[in-house]
This record gives structure tokens, sequence and C-alpha cells, in this order.
């Protein structure tokens, strides 16, 4: 029997369900259940992959090429389970299927109305594709009482109604804010969140407090008593320094504890935390410290790069060293005479992008870590910035440039118009619509024997996630070859260039796909193991 979990916010939003929802997804793990962690977005896009980071945050990209919710990428990270399409919904994605079905004639002669036909479309996502889970998680994004939130919250009340007595629980993360001048802990805010998620028919079992300071068990009665919950499942969920001691915090609180309780397991398997409790140490304190700068567009919003941010920590991880990121907006050196912003730093890494806006301060970065020898990582923007760099300044081909941004005379980088996927041939224009056209998901790529990249993974052979529109141009592949550039990772078909590299210079590396997407705490990806390593090499030569 698959058992569910429904994760609901209230009080504000960014109290951190999506963290939540991934550490209860581990813990639950670690007593040897099977789990997977689904996430239900309210908004009307169809899904977030046309939305600006600043306005949503990273999208993250599945091996089945959707497009979703960074929130996929901590379920993901915290337990190691692949997140598929079929775990992000929204409800411009449920809206799109009942209109199209509308449309060919499925309801002929019936009126189409949130209750039934959204609510029953919102179930069948919750409840499909789970048969071999022990546990489904699903959280709901945005907070109680959002106008556009409320069918989801209806389907999740009617599930509770129709699944077995023990086969849903209700956990609800709330805020208990410490009123400075009163000098006290309120808890009117979770009552009062309480009520509203009642008032739709939903009572929680387990409440999580988000609470920046210890709260004495007077609180913990309180709630219990105003919430109609039981104190024991009052969870009290304390900021900490960083988002890999969650898991270990939460059971100390007896959160897996009291979510078994609640399916009625009252025995259940001991936990395994050692994963958890083996990397704390290299977090907590590490031997060292590197300084990498991330030069990007939208660094105003570290959520724009999550999963980048976490995987520059798992190197850390990696090399027993803190990694100190400084995020540098790139335009920024547009202007004459910033670049030594850059010559502290033990590495530059060009992340991910689109568009013109930024695009010549990030080639700017780029020439002084090849000239002055600092590690370089691109990715995938960061790639192609790396090609013009080196088709303008090794290679001599001065008009080289990105059709991204305009004709040119030299299109090192291109609109990729065809390339395979399982055996068919993806076919763009120019013309084209924006939502979920890119080349997205995973693919797997050829690496050259006895390349720096090959030494890296150990394989020849190796499977990234992708999510790009242009791709570096092989017709240049010669001269960029002859000027000390090499391609040393194709796809299968050989058609497309996915790694670069100079093997002439300690560290610098291009790549077309999205490392970043891959990388565990436990499990830190090799690329950002290896470039966290030359940094500190490079630290030790300054
Ligand atoms: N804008 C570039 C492209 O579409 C790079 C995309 C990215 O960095 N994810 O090819």
């Amino acid at each position: 029997m698959t058992r569910y979990i429904f994760i609901t916010g209230g009080v504000v939003s960014s109290l951190g369900k999506g963290l939540a929802s991934a550490a209860l997804g581990a813990l639950l793990q670690a007593r040897g259940y099977s789990v997977r962690l689904r996430k239900l977005d309210p908004y009307l896009n169809v899904d977030p992959g046309t939305m600006n980071p600043f306005e949503h945050g990273e999208v993250y990209v599945t091996d089945d090429g959707a497009e979703t919710d960074l929130d996929l990428g901590h379920y993901e990270r915290f337990t190691g389970v692949a997140a598929r399409q079929s775990d992000n919904v929204t409800s411009g994605g449920i809206y799109q299927a009942i209109i199209s079905r509308e449309r060919r004639g499925d309801y002929l002669g019936g009126t189409v109305q949130v209750i039934p036909h959204v609510t029953n479309a919102i179930k069948d996502f919750i409840l499909a594709d789970a048969e071999e889970q022990e546990f489904v998680l699903c959280e709901i994004g945005g907070t109680v009482g959002d106008i556009e939130g409320l069918p989801f919250f209806e389907a999740i009340r009617q599930l509770g109604n129709e699944l077995e007595r023990d086969q849903a629980v209700f956990v609800h993360l709330t805020l208990i804010p410490f009123i400075g001048s009163a000098g006290e802990l309120k808890t009117k805010p979770t009552q009062h969140s309480v009520k509203e998620l009642r008032s739709i028919g939903i009572q929680p079992d387990v409440l999580l407090c988000r609470c920046d300071r210890p709260f004495p068990d007077k609180e913990r009665r309180k709630i219990a008593l105003y919430c109609n919950v039981r104190e024991e499942a009052v969870i009290p969920a304390l900021d900490v320094a960083s988002i890999y001691e969650v898991p270990l915090r939460y059971h100390e609180q007896g959160m897996d504890e009291q979510v078994l309780r609640c399916f009625g397991i009252k025995d259940p398997p001991a936990p395994d935390l050692s994963t958890w409790q083996d990397i704390q140490p290299r977090i907590e304190t590490p031997e060292g410290e590197v300084k990498i700068a991330v030069v990007g567009k939208y660094t105003g919003l570290k959520d724009a790069y999550k999963s980048l941010d976490e995987a520059l920590g798992h190197g850390g991880i990696a090399n027993n060293v803190r990694v100190g990121v400084e995020w540098i907006e790139s335009e920024t050196f547009e202007q004459e005479g910033t670049l030594h912003h850059l010559e502290g730093v033990n590495g530059i890494l060009v992340p991910g992008g689109f568009g013109e806006r930024g695009a010549e301060g990030k080639i700017s970065a780029v020439r002084l870590a090849r000239e002055r020898r600092i590690p370089y990582f691109g990715i995938c923007f960061g790639m192609q910035m790396a090609v013009i760099e080196a088709a303008r300044n090794m290679a001599g081909i001065k008009g080289a440039n990105s059709t991204e941004f305009g004709p040119c005379d030299e299109p090192v980088v291109g609109l990729m118009t065809e390339w395979e996927h399982e055996g068919w041939i993806e076919r763009r224009d120019e013309g084209g619509d924006m939502g979920g056209t890119m080349r997205l998901g995973a693919y797997d790529c050829l690496v050259n024997p006895g390349s720096g990249v090959h030494q890296i993974y150990g394989s020849d052979k190796i499977s990234e996630r992708h999510r790009h529109r242009y791709e570096v141009n092989f017709r240049y592949e010669n001269k960029l070859a002859e000027a000390g550039l090499v391609f040393s990772g194709r796809s299968p078909d050989g058609l497309l260039p996915e790694i670069l590299e100079i093997p002439d210079h300690p560290w610098f590396f291009g790549v077309q796909f999205h490392p970043e997407l891959k990388s565990k705490p436990f499990d830190p990806h090799p690329l950002f193991a290896s470039f966290i390593k030359a940094a500190v090499d490079q630290s030790r030569l300054v």
C-alpha cells in the first residue's frame, strides 16, 4: 500500500517547505522505505520553463526532460531519487489538459467545473505512477488561504477521505515569530493558519513550526491545544547553519517517528543516518577555504542558481574545504578597470544563462581566467562564452559571436535546428514556441579517451542533463584546436560538441550540460569535486 504525506504551508511563504519535504523523505528513506516526492504548484504557467529566474528561481531539469520547480532539486539532493516529469504539476498544466479535452469533445454535454474536473485531475496526478512506492510526499506550493491554491487543498482534502484511514497524513509548516519588543514567541499566526486549513476541511496531523530559537514546552502545549494536534506532533524546526543538518535535527525532534505513528506504524525499522552524520564535520569544520567567483546575470537572487550553489558546496565537501562564493553581476566587467575584482579568487565559473545582456562581461571574465591561469568552469552558456573568447583571442576570429544575440559574421555559436533524441530527429526553427522546446533532459555524451575530462569522470560514456537552444558550431573545430582548445566530449552521433578543455591550462573546462543538477552532498559531482580541488591547488600558489 502506498501511503501519502501532504505537506502544506501557512503564515508566510519561504519557510522552506521544499527542504522540509526533502528532509522528511530522507528520514523515511533512512528507515529503509522507498519514497517519491512531488510538487503541486498553483500558478498558471504550464511549467516554470518560460519564467524569468528573478521571478521563480532556478528551473530544475529532470532526466526525462521536464522543466520543473527548484524544490525538485532539493528532493533529489536529499534522497538521491531522480525526479521525473510526473513529479511536478501546475494549475496551468492541469487546465491545459482539461481544456484540450474539452475542445476535443470529451466532456460533450457536460459543464466542466473546478469540482470535480480540476480536483479529479489533481488527484489523478497525485496517485499516478506511485504503486511501487511506500511513501509519496506531496508538497502544495504557496500558503493556505491563497485563492489559486484552493483546488489543490480541496483535492487533498478529498483524498484524505477517499484513501484508507491510515493512508494519508497531513503535515503543516508554520512560523512561530519572536516579537522583539514584547520579548515573546507568538503562537497566534500558527493558530490562525491551522484555523484556515480546518475551515477547508483539513485537520493537520503534524505541525512543523519554524522558529529562530528553541520554544518552551508551554508554547508547544498551547499550540497542541489550540490546533487540535497531539503535543508530540508539534515539532520545532529551528534555524540551522547548513541545510544538510535538517534531517538530523528533525529526527532529534521526533519528526519521522510522529509521522509514522500517524500512519499507525508504531514499531518502524531504526534509521541509519550515517550518510548525514558523516558529512557534518566536513561542513562544520572544514580544513580550508577557497573563493570562487560566479559571474552571471541573475546574481541578485541566489535561488536563480540554487543547484549550482549547492554543487559548489558539495565540491567543498569532497575536498574538505569551505567554498566561499562571490556572486558577481557580469555587466560589471563591461566597464574598464573592473576585472581586478577577480584577481583574488581561486576559480571562476560562468553559469548557464540566456540573452545578450552581460555576455561581453562574461567573455572578459573567461579571458582573465584563461590568461592568468585561474581555474575556469563554463556551464552551458559559460561554455559558449568560452568558445567565443577562444575564437576571438586564441584563433584570431575577430567577429566570433553567438546568433542568440542576432546575426553575426562568425557564428561560432548558433541555433540548434535538429538533433537526435532516442532514435528520433527533433527539429526546431526560429519562429517556434518558447515553452518546452529546448534540447532538454538527459543525453549521452562520449568522452575522448586520454582527455582531462575522461580522467575526471573515469568513463568513456556519460549522461548529463541539458537545457539549451544554441550549440557550438563544429565548423570551427579545427581552427580552435590549432589554437589549443580541444573538444573532448560529443554527442554519440558525433554532431554536437558537449565538452571543451584547454589541456595547457591548470583547469579549464566548458560543458554544454548542467552537471550541477545531479550533484548530491553525499555524492559530489566529479566535475565540481575536481574544480574545487583545482581551486585548492591554485590557492596554495598565491
Ligand atoms: N542561452 C543558451 C542556449 O540556449 C544557453 C542556455 C543555458 O545556459 N542553459 O543555448
